[in-house]
């Protein structure tokens, strides 16, 4: 029996950032500004675990986002501190 990797999110798509994940593919501009670091959270966790190769790509593209670029900037700046 082969043993599934302990990194994947095997609750996909009913947990929390799935959730996210479909709510925010119909969500006004609005909620992603307001939202930037809730998102950012949801995107690395897909790009990490989640066990649909096509949306995983798909969360690879949006972290590339400038408003997610600017986010881990200031997080690499804080690190050299
Ligand atoms: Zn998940």
């Amino acid at each position: 029996m082969k043993r599934e990797s302990d990194t994947t999110c095997r609750r996909w798509p009913e947990c929390v950032c799935g959730q996210h994940w479909l709510f925010y593919q119909s969500a006004p501009v609005d909620y992603f500004l307001n939202a930037e670091p809730i998102i950012n959270a949801m995107l690395s966790c897909i790009v990490e675990r989640c066990p649909d190769a096509r949306v995983r790509s798909a969360a690879t593209i949006q972290l590339l986002h400038p408003i997610f670029r600017r986010q881990q900037r200031k997080e690499t700046a804080n690190d050299e501190s």
